[in-house]
């Protein structure tokens, strides 16, 4: 009932996935959330490690690409300081955004990743359009109440998910098993 928002891994922060991993995965390219993914709305200008992270990525001929539900005024203004390409208006927890981004990378579902904070947008979202996923835990506590709303129903179906899969546990990278 639930496996829908079942995330394929569940990493503690973005930057903790390197390029190596990925690759072992027959991943090309990163779709991302931006808030409380790559960045809290109390440090836009990300922090060393996430710049860090992009340096590694870009290096590595991975793209990174935004994935968020903001428009693109807002979105746009966020990532200015990376560079990055995106998707706005994404529509998460709809695949519309997702297939977007594939379509725009020229890569299949099988070749990307998303990365996000919410079990009810993110993961749903990649899992409606058949891309594996990686849940990270949100970059600061607080959230928009909208968000808010979203945590509790993704309290429970996390209790759920966890209790059919024991596997669901943090892990410090992918291969960390
Ligand atoms: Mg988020």
């Amino acid at each position: 009932m639930f496996s829908s928002y079942k995330p394929t891994w569940m990493v503690e922060a973005i930057y903790q996935i390197t390029p190596q991993q990925l690759q072992d995965q027959g991943i090309k390219a990163v779709l991302t959330d931006l808030d409380n993914t790559l960045i809290a709305w109390n440090n836009p200008n990300g922090t060393e490690e996430l710049r860090h992270w992009l340096v590694q990525m870009e290096t590595a001929g991975i793209p990174v690409v935004v994935v968020s539900n903001n428009n693109a005024q807002r979105v746009g203004k966020a990532i200015e300081p990376f560079g990055l390409d995106y998707i706005p208006r994404a529509l998460k927890p709809f695949s519309r955004g997702i297939r977007q981004a594939c379509e725009k990378l020229g890569l299949s579902a099988e070749e990307v990743v998303m990365v996000g904070d919410q079990l009810m947008t993110d993961i749903k979202a990649a899992n409606s359009a058949a891309v594996r996923s990686i849940l990270v835990r949100p970059v600061v506590d607080t959230d928009s109440w909208k968000t808010q709303i979203n945590r509790f129903f993704e309290a429970k179906v996390m209790k759920h998910l966890k209790k059919k899969h024991p596997d669901m546990v943090w892990r410090g990278d992918l291969n960390d098993r």
